[in-house]
């Protein structure tokens, strides 16, 4: 065990006390020289596992060619970037930015400024102009003042008042509540997927098309949260498109960047409305993380890295499957290798420190679930090495 870790990092986060050294694939190591195998990589974040050859080779070529222009200048791997994404996405515009809520704050102020030109071209609307966002209960959309205002979080509204105004909550799932919470004041629907830190929360089926459809037909801006979903994480390369859905605005974070930080906003373009001085940051866009992000698309648009991501999913919730039915747990729930198990009983904590001690790192979103968010190249023997750890760990657990 390492020594004792002192200190001057704020304490934000309960962490372990081991201080990691390096990784390389599903596994890490610590300044001991434990070896851990990872299932949380990063927060999804690893796309393609600790230190994939193709994100060193990218990171090193750029860093010795140019870091940062200037964001007054253009950079060929930004513009690669984006023209990729646009290709992929379907939708025409891309901004980038260096987290997911910086994504999301540029959605809610796109959405803003669509909704106000909107209500000026009209004239006959009743208010001066819309801008409220309608978002779902227990969602999470960052921790800027405005993207925890958007989220959906139990008790997060109490935290730093006041709140930003504009946002109305609906609960998850439920397409009639978003059709009811409709006013003139909307100017947008903003949802992901599937709720991540909300417990890896599946909608019904045909939940995104029918908000498609709904915020087609009232005339106001569907936004899809892919921070977490996207890049391949539930089995497509966007889970909405996978749904056959194609937004209005997407925002995209953690694997984008397979490790660095990297986001952007996506829109389309009859809905892109940022005028010169709108929107913008100093390190948006550099070529180091913009070629990063161009190796980590290539590499998971290639053909045939999709499919393998959709079997080892496969895999891993069959063996999870089994392992619930063996272990009297109500279930697994999730969608490509963004999975989660239920446990009969609160105990996730007690399981996530357990197993960390034994060499397998987790992450619990809610006291009676386990989070699976492997890298998208974790093997089928990876897999069976996590089950060894886990198996008897929580069977003990429960057993108790
Ligand atoms: C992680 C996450 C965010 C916030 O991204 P940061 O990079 O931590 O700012 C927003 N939305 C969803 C769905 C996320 O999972």
């Amino acid at each position: 065990m390492s020594s004792e870790i002192t200190s001057a990092l704020m304490p934000v986060t309960p962490r372990p006390s081991v201080v990691m050294a390096r990784g390389q694939g599903s596994w890490l190591w610590d300044e001991d020289g434990r070896r851990y195998l990872d299932f949380v990589q990063g927060w999804a974040v690893n796309s393609l596992g600790h230190a994939p050859p193709i994100i060193r080779k990218a990171l090193a070529d750029q860093a010795g060619r140019l870091l940062t222009p200037s964001p007054a200048l253009h950079n060929r791997p930004q513009l690669e970037l984006a023209g990729e994404l646009a290709r992929h996405s379907g939708l025409e515009r891309v901004f980038f930015c260096n987290s997911g809520a910086e994504a999301n704050e540029g959605a809610i102020k796109l959405a803003r400024k669509w909704g106000r030109r909107a209500a000026r071209a009209a004239r006959s609307s009743k208010v001066e102009f819309p801008y409220e966002i309608i978002t779902t209960h227990g969602s999470f959309h960052g921790r800027t003042l405005a993207t925890m205002a958007a989220s959906g979080k139990e008790g997060w509204d109490a935290l730093f008042p006041p709140v930003m105004p504009g946002f109305a909550k609906v609960p998850y799932g439920d397409v009639d509540a978003v059709a009811r919470a409709i006013t003139d004041r909307s100017v947008a629907v903003m949802v992901e997927p599937v709720q991540g830190e909300a417990g890896v929360v599946v909608p019904p089926d045909g939940y995104l098309a029918a908000l498609r459809e709904l915020t087609q037909q009232r005339n106001i801006l569907l936004i899809v949260d892919e921070i977490q979903t996207g890049m391949g994480r539930c089995g497509g390369l966007f889970a909405c498109r996978q749904a056959g859905v194609l937004p209005d605005i997407m925002t995209l974070g953690k694997g984008l960047g397979g490790g660095v930080p990297l986001a952007a906003l996506l829109s389309r373009e009859s809905v892109f409305c940022f005028e010169a001085g709108d929107q913008g940051g100093t390190f948006n866009g550099n070529p180091l993380m913009t070629s990063v992000g161009l190796a980590v698309l290539r590499t998971v648009s290639a053909a045939g890295f999709l499919p393998a991501v959709s079997q080892v999913a496969g895999y891993l919730r069959a063996r999870l499957e089994a392992l619930a039915q063996g272990l009297g747990c109500p279930g697994v729930r999730g969608q490509g290798l963004l999975l989660a198990l239920i446990l009969p009983k609160p105990v996730a904590a007690d399981v996530v420190q357990l197993v960390f001690d034994a060499g397998l790192f987790l992450n619990s979103p809610r006291p009676e679930l386990l989070r699976f968010m492997p890298s998208l190249t974790v093997t089928p023997n990876e897999v069976d090495a996590m089950l060894e750890i886990l198996e008897p760990v929580l069977s003990q657990v429960l057993g108790e």
